[in-house]
C-alpha cells in the first residue's frame, strides 16, 4: 500500500489550470527559443522527473529555458492565461516543489553556465546550475562558494532556501555570501537585486525560496579552499556509537570552523571503501572537512582516525571537489525519500543517545539520522540580516528516509516521523524550509523563518501580489 500525503501547494495550486487550445501552445512556442515540451514528447518525461520518486506530477507544459528572454516568455504566458508556474534548478526538493500538476514548469536545466572573476573574488552562476558545476570552476582558482554537501543538488533551491554544507561554519549561509541576483519579476521585469539595487527583494530572496521571482542567475562571494583539503569519512560498526558520537560532539564543539563534521547513523551501504563483512549491518560515520592549513587539519582529524577499529576510513589529503562529491551515491535520484528535520541548539548527549535507538529501528538499507553542525558564522549575523531564518541554530538534525519500493511507504514514513516526534523535544523550534516534506506547509514554513515571516509577507505582496509564484513553501500575503 503506498501513502497519501496531504495536498502539497503545487497539488492545490493546479487543481484548475484553463485548457489550453494547440493555438495558444504555438503562441508560446513561437515566443521561446529553447524546447517546449508536452506530455506527447519522448522529453517530457525526463525533465518532469525529480529526485524524489515520491512525486509523480505532470505539467502541462514545460519549457526548457535556454535564456533569459525564455523565463520572459513563460512568465508573461503564464500570468496571461492563469497558469500556475513552477521553476525546476536541480529538482532536488524533497516536497517536489519544481513540478506541479497542470502547470507551466520552467525547466532551468540547460542554463548552466558559470564564470569566475578571479580579482572580484566572484563566480555568476546560471539557476540551472547544480552545485558541483559551480565547484568545478571556482575551484580551477582555490576559490569556492558555500554551498552543499551533494554535488547533484541544484543551486538555485538550495541557496534561495539558505543553503549550507561544509564551509557554513566558516562563513555563513550559501544564501549569505549572495551578493546579487538577476530576477525575472512575477510581472516580467529584468532587475538585479543586491544590497544597493532592490534591497527589499534582495533580503527576501536569501532564504525565501521561489517565491518572489524566477532567478536567472546568482553571483556568489568565493572562500580560499583547496584544491587539497583534508577529508573524507571513516566508518565504525554500531558498538562503537557511543564513542564515536561522543568524540564527534566533544570535537564538532570545540572545532575551529575550518573543521566541519557530519555524524551519520545508518547500516552500512555497499561501498568499496567499508569492509564488506559490515555491508548492511548498523554503523556510525562522520563525514570530516578541514579546509584551512593541511598540517594543522591532520592534526585536528587525527583523534578520529586512532578511535577503536574503523571498518572504512577513507580520512585523508583529497581535493575538496572529490569531497563535494563523496555523499553523492548515497542520495541517488529515483528512490523514494521522506525527510523530517529540526535545528538544534547543540548535541545533547540526550539527544544522541535516543537518536541511536531510533537508528537501530531503521527499516531500510538507505535511510539515515544525520547531524550537521553549524555554529560559527551563521550565528554572528542579526537575526533579521536576510529571510533565512533560525540564525540562533548551532546545529541540525535529518531523519533521511530512503527507500525503493511503494509498498514500503508507510513503514518507513512511519519510521521518520516516529523518530522526529521524539528526538523534536531538542529542537529550538526552528525548521529548515529546504528539508520541508510535502505535507509541511502553515506552521512549519513560519517555523522556518521565525520573526521574519512578517517582512517577507509584506516583500510577497510587494514582488508576486497575484501569488504567481504559489507553488513552493508558500508566503501567503494574505496571512499578514
Ligand atoms: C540529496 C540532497 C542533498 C542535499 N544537501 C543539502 C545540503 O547539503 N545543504 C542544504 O542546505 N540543502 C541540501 N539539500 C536540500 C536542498 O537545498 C533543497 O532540496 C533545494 O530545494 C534543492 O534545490 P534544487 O534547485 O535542486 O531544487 P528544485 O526542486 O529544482 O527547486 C526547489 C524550489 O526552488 C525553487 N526554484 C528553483 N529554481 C528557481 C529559480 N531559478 N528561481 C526561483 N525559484 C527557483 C522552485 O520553485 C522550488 O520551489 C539537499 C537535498 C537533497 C535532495
Amino acid at each position: 500500500m503506498t501513502a497519501r500525503l496531504d495536498a502539497s501547494p503545487a497539488r492545490q495550486a493546479a487543481a484548475a489550470p484553463g485548457r489550453l487550445d494547440a493555438s495558444l501552445i504555438d503562441s508560446l512556442r513561437a515566443l521561446v527559443r529553447g524546447p517546449l515540451l508536452l506530455p506527447s514528447d519522448a522529453a517530457y518525461t525526463e525533465s518532469r522527473t525529480v529526485w524524489n520518486a515520491m512525486i509523480d506530477r505532470r505539467p502541462a507544459i514545460i519549457i526548457r529555458c535556454l535564456g533569459v528572454a525564455d523565463v520572459v516568455a513563460a512568465v508573461g504566458f503564464a500570468r496571461e492565461h492563469g497558469l500556475p508556474l513552477t521553476i525546476k534548478g536541480g529538482g532536488h526538493n524533497i516536497s517536489g516543489l519544481a513540478v506541479g500538476d497542470g502547470v507551466l514548469m520552467l525547466d532551468m536545466s540547460l542554463m548552466r553556465g558559470v564564470r569566475v572573476d578571479l580579482a572580484a573574488r566572484l563566480a555568476w552562476a546560471q539557476a540551472g546550475c547544480l552545485l558541483g558545476d559551480l565547484d568545478r570552476e571556482t575551484q580551477l582558482h582555490g576559490l569556492a562558494a558555500p554551498i552543499g554537501f551533494v554535488s547533484t543538488t541544484g543551486i538555485a533551491g538550495l541557496t534561495l532556501g539558505g543553503g549550507f554544507g561544509y564551509l557554513a561554519r566558516r562563513v555563513g549561509y550559501t544564501c549569505d555570501n549572495v551578493v546579487a541576483f538577476d530576477v525575472v519579476t512575477a510581472d516580467g521585469r529584468i532587475v538585479r537585486a543586491s544590497e544597493t539595487q532592490h534591497p527589499d527583494l534582495f533580503w527576501a530572496l536569501r532564504g525565501g525560496g521561489g517565491n518572489f521571482g524566477v532567478v536567472t542567475g546568482f553571483t556568489y562571494r568565493l572562500a580560499e579552499v583547496g584544491p587539497e583539503i583534508v577529508g573524507g569519512a571513516v566508518a565504525w560498526p554500531a558498538a562503537e556509537t557511543v564513542r564515536v558520537l561522543d568524540l564527534f560532539r566533544r570535537l564538532s564543539e570545540d572545532a575551529p570552523p575550518e573543521l566541519n563534521l557530519v555524524a551519520g547513523l545508518r547500516k552500512a551501504p555497499p561501498a568499496p571503501w567499508i569492509n564488506p563483512a559490515y555491508h548492511g549491518q548498523d554503523i556510525v560515520a562522520l563525514f570530516v572537512c578541514h579546509t584551512g592549513a593541511i598540517a594543522e587539519g591532520e592534526r585536528l582529524v587525527a583523534p578520529i582516525k586512532r578511535l577503536g577499529k574503523p571498518i572504512g576510513d577513507v580520512l585523508q589529503r583529497r581535493t575538496y571537489v572529490s569531497q563535494q562529491c563523496l555523499l553523492d551515491a548515497t542520495q541517488p535520484k529515483g528512490r523514494r525519500y521522506y525527510w523530517k528535520s529540526e535545528y538544534l541548539a547543540g548535541h545533547d548527549p540526550g539527544l544522541l543517545e535516543a537518536a541511536t535507538t531510533h537508528a537501530g529501528r531503521i527499516q531500510s538499507p538507505h535511510s539515515a539520522i544525520l547531524f550537521f553542525p553549524l555554529h560559527g558564522a551563521i550565528n554572528r549575523l542579526p537575526a533579521d540580516h536576510s529571510a533565512v531564518g533560525n540564525r540562533d541554530a548551532r546545529s541540525v538534525f535529518n531523519v533521511a528516509g530512503s527507500w525503493e519500493q511503494p509498498e514500503d511507504d508507510i513503514r518507513n514514513i512511519a519510521w521518520a516521523r516516529e523518530a522526529w516526534q521524539d528526538l523534536r523535544r531538542f529542537s529550538t523550534g526552528g525548521t529548515y524550509v529546504n528539508f520541508l516534506t510535502e505535507e509541511e506547509t502553515g506552521d512549519r514554513v513560519r517555523a522556518a523563518y521565525g520573526g521574519n515571516w512578517e517582512r517577507l509577507t509584506r516583500v510577497k505582496a510587494e514582488w508576486d501580489p497575484e501569488n504567481l509564484l504559489r507553488c513552493n513553501k508558500n508566503i501567503q500575503p494574505s496571512d499578514a
